[in-house]
């Protein structure tokens, strides 16, 4: 229902919990963060509104990075349970990935994982993202273009957004027929599915065309079509006030 991520300098975890705060107006079911930190990946995620997850980061924090994402859940996949909550992450812990919409033909892809050994722990249609992402990154060795061969496969409409431990610094986001705007910073960076998330930080934006990938970093925002072309990219200023 909600995504943020982020890149920059500030600790990820209180940027984005900050974000998914702005956005909690929306109704959601569970929430979750993840954040690249001491060269891998820590994650948290809870059934129930946001202070639940609060309380389990108050229980067992995660260690500070400056990379993160985040999600609010509305469930259409499976339960709103914890283990279904996003992120979700492939067998070694190594990519997370949050998601809005539909996964159409995950059956099939989630069969196909199976086959090829992979473990699936939850009942969305969002978990094969995450093992399709890491087989690609080991392959490509670039979360970019991961998601672009992982996105070509993929039938309905989503919003995706991941991280991998092995691509420090980097946030990765894709979008077809769903919402989701950059937020460019000034040695930081912003990915939402709604600008509310980040208006506190920077006014500058660029909303993603549909079938686009992005990849942030601190000081540069990538933008190419599924195809990996170059995508033309306008920046505009967020001028209206945003409440709540
Ligand atoms: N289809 C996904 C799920 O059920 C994402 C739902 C959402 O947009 O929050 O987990």
């Amino acid at each position: 229902c909600g995504i943020v991520g982020y890149v920059g300098p500030q600790s990820a975890l209180d940027v984005v919990v900050a974000g998914l705060k702005r956005l909690e107006y929306r109704g959601y079911d569970s929430a979750g963060v993840a954040v690249l930190a001491d060269g891998g990946l820590a994650a948290a995620k809870k059934a129930g509104k946001l202070v639940n997850l609060e309380k389990e980061l108050g229980d067992r924090p995660l260690p500070t990075g400056t990379t993160g994402i985040g999600h609010t859940r509305w469930a259409t996949h499976g339960a709103p349970t914890d283990a279904n909550a996003h992120p979700h992450l492939d067998n070694a812990g190594r990519v997370a990935v949050v998601h809005n919409g539909i996964i159409e033909n995950f059956a099939v892809l989630r069969a196909e994982l199976e086959e090829r050994g992979h473990t699936l722990a939850s009942e969305t249609d969002t978990e094969v993202v995450a093992h399709l992402l890491a087989e690609e990154f080991s392959v490509t060795a670039d979360l970019a273009e991961a998601m672009r061969l992982v996105c070509g496969r993929l039938e309905g409409a989503f919003t995706l957004v991941a991280v991998h431990a092995d691509a420090p610094d980097v946030v990765v986001g894709a979008r077809r027929n769903s919402p989701l705007v950059v937020g460019v910073g000034d040695g930081e960076a912003f990915l939402a599915s709604d600008v509310a998330a980040f208006i506190a930080h920077t006014r500058s934006a660029i909303e993603l065309g549909q079938d686009q990938v992005v990849e942030l970093r601190r000081d540069r925002v990538t933008v190419t079509g599924f195809d990996g072309r170059p995508a033309d990219v306008r920046t505009f200023h967020v001028d209206w006030d945003v409440s709540a």
